[in-house]
């Protein structure tokens, strides 16, 4: 007699032990997206917190969850929470890239823009998600029942987008005065979407003037930038839609249209599990526009404390079983100016002679062309090459460029595209990830630059850029390292210090509702939230 048998047998009734206990499988799946909201935004404010973010610190919580990527935008980040997957294979390499081949004299391409639509530019356009090469969560249940119901809601455009996917039933978002819908929905919009959109309305129209919790008075210090002051709440004029886009109305009228939605909807009664998700966008403008060390972004942070408490609200309203994971589309830092203040001595301003339209001056007269030799928005990250630059010398360019960036003492590192290509995917825990292996991450052949420049640590934010004082978009951890918080009613939470990926969520969440995602189509692992009994990973064969 063979004793494997008593064994599987053994395996089996504990497996099937374990799923008796498990809870049952969620009828909606949320995933809550809070832009520029780093693990060190988290950490900093986590004392203050009184309400969902609270709530969702007693589920599973990993304080240094990872954007594993070196280009650390809005529209990379949120291509990964939901597809399991790097920019490298969702295809957005950043907000914006540059495509010489476009017939247009707007050469820059915005990650969800449609370029066939006549008269589309970056900055004018129509939204679609035809750029992302990857299945979300959405879509994934969307093609296992078709049922399923897949909304998502965000302040931009490219956070509901990206996280929704291809085959969004509702997908709301922001644009410029008012929340709109995908071009060439006929269906008549939900209630609530009116509703909001004539609050929101009413809102802009008359000033806020500055309300300043007790709890953030320790956060509120002036500070000089340039002919700005920033650290102290200060009015928001009527009609700016900046400042709309800087106040808690911003965040509470998208959480106000999700919560009308899973009400609207009946969200988890239909007959298949439905999938929700949720951006919330204004953190991001508070932080560029304030940074994230004072009284606006403390005001800022509560408010969401206080928004995600009343969807998970709504949540347990439905009388459903659900699951919240709340994670960020990338980290962030403060601004220089009050980064110095705050003890840190090279926090700086990137020099502007490192724009590729400067660099490309310098290499025009060394090689005798027209400009512009180098292309590319950013005074870091994607540098492409002209595309009319003679055959015979592009190599040559190429390395002269490289070599002009290097020697700035700015720079940290200057890969070339045929080196990201050549780097082998990375072995090791992804906070030990070379700088090499961050921007392979980030790498697509066709929509990347011809060479990644690499800033040094705390160099950020161009000096021209108001109203814009802090920025993100490093390969370093600060800029990488965001939460990642699982929650389900009633379920044993435990805090896993080590690092996990954004991309590792799609995996996790699927096994969940017990949907297979092949491993080969996804970057990410499923993470075991079960605390001990009845592994979800193991019993779905997600992992
Ligand atoms: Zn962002």
């Amino acid at each position: 007699m063979s004793t494997a048998t008593p064994l599987a047998l053994l395996i089996g009734s504990l497996a099937l032990a374990a799923h008796a206990e498990a809870p049952p499988a969620p009828r909606i799946v949320v995933a809550i997206s809070v832009d520029q909201f780093s693990s060190d935004v988290y950490a900093e404010y986590q004392p203050l917190f009184r309400a969902g973010l609270r709530r969702l610190g007693t589920g599973v919580v990993f304080p240094a969850g990872y954007q594993s990527h070196g280009a650390t935008e809005t529209c990379p980040g949120h291509s990964t929470i939901l597809t399991g997957s790097h920019p490298s294979r969702t295809g957005i390499v950043g907000n914006e890239w540059i495509d010489q081949s476009l017939p247009r004299p707007d050469k820059v391409v915005y990650c969800v823009e449609d370029p066939a639509v006549a008269g589309s530019s970056s900055r004018n356009y129509t939204v679609s998600p035809q750029f992302l090469k990857a299945q979300t969560l959405g879509d994934r249940v969307k093609a296992a029942w078709p049922g399923s119901r897949v909304v998502s809601v965000a302040g931009k455009d490219r956070a509901a987008i990206m996280l929704g996917g291809h085959s969004i039933d509702q997908a709301w978002f922001w644009a410029k005065t008012r929340f709109t819908t995908l071009a060439g929905v006929t269906t008549p919009a939900p209630a609530v979407v009116g509703k909001v959109n004539a609050e929101v309305a009413t809102e802009l129209a008359r000033p806020t003037p500055p309300k300043l919790s007790e709890a953030c008075r320790s956060h509120s210090a002036a500070v000089s930038v340039g002919n700005r002051t920033v650290g102290i709440l200060a009015e928001h004029k009527p009609n700016d839609s900046l400042g709309f886009q800087t106040s808690l109305a911003f965040d509470r009228a998208t959480a106000d249209i999700a919560i009308g939605l899973i009400h609207e909807l009946r969200l988890g009664e239909g007959p298949a599990p439905d999938v929700l998700s949720i951006g919330l966008s204004a953190t991001d403008y508070v932080g560029h526009v304030f940074g994230t060390g004072g009284a606006e972004m403390c005001m800022q942070v509560l408010g969401v404390d206080e928004g995600v408490g009343r969807i998970l609200d709504a949540l347990d309203a439905t009388h459903q079983p659900y699951i919240v994971v709340l994670t960020a589309d990338h980290g962030g830092l403060d601004l220089a100016e009050r980064s110095r203040i705050h003890g840190m001595p090279d926090a700086v301003r990137v020099d502007p002679a490192l724009l590729p339209a400067n660099m490309g001056k310098a290499l025009a007269t060394e090689f005798n062309l027209k400009e512009p030799v180098l292309v590319g928005n950013n005074a870091f990250g994607d540098v492409y090459l002209a595309s009319d630059l003679p055959a015979a010398i592009r190599v040559r360019v190429l390395e002269a460029a490289r070599a002009r960036y290097l020697a700035h003492p700015q720079v940290a590192a200057v890969f070339t595209a045929a080196e990201l290509r050549r780097t082998p995917a990375p072995s090791s825990p992804v906070d030990e990830w070379s700088l090499a292996e961050r921007y392979r991450a980030s790498f697509d052949p066709d929509r990347s630059g011809d060479l990644i420049v690499a800033l040094k640590p705390h160099v950020t934010g161009l000096p021209s850029a108001e109203p814009y004082v802090a920025m993100h978009g490093s390969p370093w951890n600060y800029d990488r390292r965001v939460p990642i918080l699982f929650y389900r009613p009633g379920m044993a939470g435990f805090e896993q210090p080590l690092a996990v990926e954004t991309v590792d969520i799609l995996p996790t969440l699927a096994a969940q509702i017990a949907l297979p995602i092949p491993a080969v189509e996804i970057d990410g692992r499923c993470l075991d939230l079960s605390g001990g009994s009845g592994d979800r990973c193991v019993a779905d064969g997600n992992r």
